[in-house]
């Protein structure tokens, strides 16, 4: 069955090449639905025995750049699935992680408002309050797509999962969401016993579900998915970024004032223009994007944009988004999220859970400021009924209210506190400041990058699939097989296998044929097959295969590391020995 495929724009299409490769990782283990023997659960899915090692492999990649490559500047942490409550009230996502939904007065089924009209009406309408989507419906007079019964209201659904931390009046708790906020309420410890300086970055990995009213899409929208985040810590004020390397890679990117103006067009900058041109809101921000760019084209995607997102498109946090978006099969999927969520989150919790989260900015010298301060004239004060509620009055208030209400000669009863309160000023040397770090996050999803990595790697040749994934995240470097069950050969292809074990990952496999087990391979991406035949007994050679070509040449068994190591540096097959007949 074809399903329809959205593109941000609004538009859908029959796409088959996500089909396609939906089949081939359910036949090759790679991923299915989830609770398939029970008739599955739409957003949930398993990831298979093949799919586990090339998403270990995206894994993988994603430290390299995120973490390793950053001198120290990153580091991982693991934190709770199971959140309380209180952490969600602080980070507003109690309130504001809500989706519209509305549902069908006649047959009940729900359906997420915004793309309802969105596929009947073709365009986007992301960021509709219900009311306005309540409208849409009403002047279109939209019907249920399933029983044409009429709809009700649109309201707004939350989409954490709740749960009860312990047992019978155990706490209120949620799965979270997102990992950042595990990051946001131990970022004091990991400031104090790391490098106590900033910028720091906390990167997790982890597990996150939503409640989503629609998933579909295969990986693209599910219910429980891993996360590759970094909240990465900084002062504001201190812009001197590390662009060396990355300040002349190119990034296309679709400005919020392009889609104001209601066009789409795409923008090219280098890395050092989005920041000198001030299309990012931080230096930060630029740096990530470099990154997250660098590691989609390693994933193999070589199309893709980043869209800024106006700002009732943004999440309630950020006060600046990017979403990059990939174009694979046809398709425009986001693959990763940038947001610039500010102080936001550490001011949050620091509200709610009264720890004071912010940071000691010490200067290079002290420094003379001009610090104003309330003087209560204690005397005067005391004699008159009115003291406690003028007290109660400029003790709740910062110094600038108080001024504030001198100007505006505010009394208490018949009082005027200008009687018996004023503000001087002193100069004072202060040796550094308390500010709450601001916070560039960029957002990866593991399956979302899976599943986009194996439908851009779908090709077919001559009726067959062949998975060209980029070497570094194929399941195998290799695979070896015996061209014959004979015992001299299958002993030599296991000797081999052995050997090479201990340099690359092989799979080794005896059965069936030969052009059964290529294909095999081919399916799950393995980029170069080792043959051992007859011949190989009597002059020590086997043939290299390639993954992509067909292509096979004979090597000596004594240098075939050597070869294979050439070849994943770049280097040509057919400059490492003689061509070989196909014994396809
Ligand atoms: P967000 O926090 O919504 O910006 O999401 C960060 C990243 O997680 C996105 O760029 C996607 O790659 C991925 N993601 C978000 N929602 C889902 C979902 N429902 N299913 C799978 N991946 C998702």
């Amino acid at each position: 069955m074809k399903e329809l495929y959205k593109l941000s724009v609004g538009l859908t299409l029959v796409s088959d090449v996500y089909n396609k490769a939906v089949e081939l990782a359910k036949r090759r283990g790679i991923f299915w639905p989830s609770y398939e023997i029970y008739g599955g659960i739409a957003g949930l899915y398993d990831i298979g025995p093949v799919g586990t090692i090339i998403k270990n492999k995206i894994v993988k990649l994603w430290r390299k750049h995120f973490i390793g490559s950053t001198a120290g500047m990153v580091v991982e942490v693991e934190t709770p699935m199971i959140t309380p409550e209180k952490v969600f009230e602080a980070s507003g996502h109690l309130k504001n992680f809500t989706d519209p939904v509305v549902q069908c007065n006649k047959c009940h089924k729900v359906y997420r408002a915004d793309h309802l009209v969105e596929e009947i009406l073709h365009k986007s309408f992301e960021s509709f309050t219900a009311d306005q989507l309540n409208s849409v419906i009403k002047e279109n007079g939209i019907k249920c797509p399933s029983c044409s019964g009429d709809l009700g209201d649109v309201r707004y659904f939350n989409l954490l999962f709740e749960t009860t931390i312990g047992p019978y009046t155990g706490e209120r708790g949620f799965l979270r969401p997102e990992t950042a906020q595990g990051m946001f309420t131990a970022f004091k410890r990991v400031y104090e016993s790391y490098r106590q300086r900033l910028p720091v970055g906390i990167a997790q990995i982890g597990r996150v579900a939503r409640n989503e009213i629609s998933p579909r899409q295969g990986l693209v929208r599910m219910r429980e998915f891993s996360i590759m985040e970094v909240e990465f810590f900084m002062d504001p004020k201190d812009e001197s970024v590390p662009l060396e390397g990355i300040e002349n890679v190119k990034v296309n990117v679709l400005k919020a004032q392009t889609k104001e103006q209601g066009r789409q067009d795409l923008d090219s900058f280098t890395i050092r223009e989005l920041v000198d041109e001030k299309i990012v809101i931080h230096p930060w921000m630029a740096y990530w994007m470099a990154r997250a760019s660098q590691f989609v084209s390693d994933l193999g995607i070589n199309e893709f944009y980043f869209e800024e997102k106006l700002p009732q498109e943004r999440a309630h946090y950020s006060k600046q988004t990017f979403d990059q978006i990939a174009i694979v099969g046809g398709e425009k999927v986001e693959i990763s999220g940038h947001a610039y969520r500010g102080d936001y989150d550490l001011s949050g919790h620091s509200r709610v859970s009264g720890q004071d989260l912010s940071v000691f900015k010490k200067y290079d010298k002290p420094m003379v400021v001009k610090k104003k301060s309330v003087i209560v004239n204690r005397q005067k004060i005391s004699s008159l009924p009115e003291a406690k509620d003028i007290m109660k009055r400029i003790s709740n208030a910062t110094v600038e209210e108080v001024e504030e209400m001198l100007k505006k000669n505010v009394t208490v009863g018949s009082v005027p506190i200008s009687s018996v309160v004023s503000i001087i000023e002193r100069e004072e040397k202060v040796s550094g400041e308390k500010f709450f770090p601001h916070v560039v996050e960029p957002s990866f999803g593991v399956e979302r990058s899976l599943y986009l990595v194996v439908v851009n790697s779908y090709r077919e040749r001559k009726d067959r699939v062949i998975l060209s994934l980029p070497k570094d995240l194929a399941p195998y470097d290799v695979a070896v097989f015996p061209l014959l069950e004979k015992g001299e050969i299958v002993n030599k292809a296991k000797d081999i296998y052995l050997n090479l074990s201990k340099r690359f990952d092989v799979l080794y496999d005896e059965g069936g044929s030969i052009g059964k087990r290529y294909a095999r391979a081919d399916e799950i991406g393995v980029p170069f097959d080792i043959t051992v035949d007859p011949q190989s007994i009597d002059d020590s050679t086997v043939t290299i295969r390639d993954r992509d070509s067909w292509d096979q040449v004979r090597v000596k068994m004594d240098s075939l590391v050597d070869s294979l190591e050439k070849l994943f540096n770049g280097i040509e097959l057919s400059t490492l020995g003689e061509k070989a007949s196909s014994n396809e």
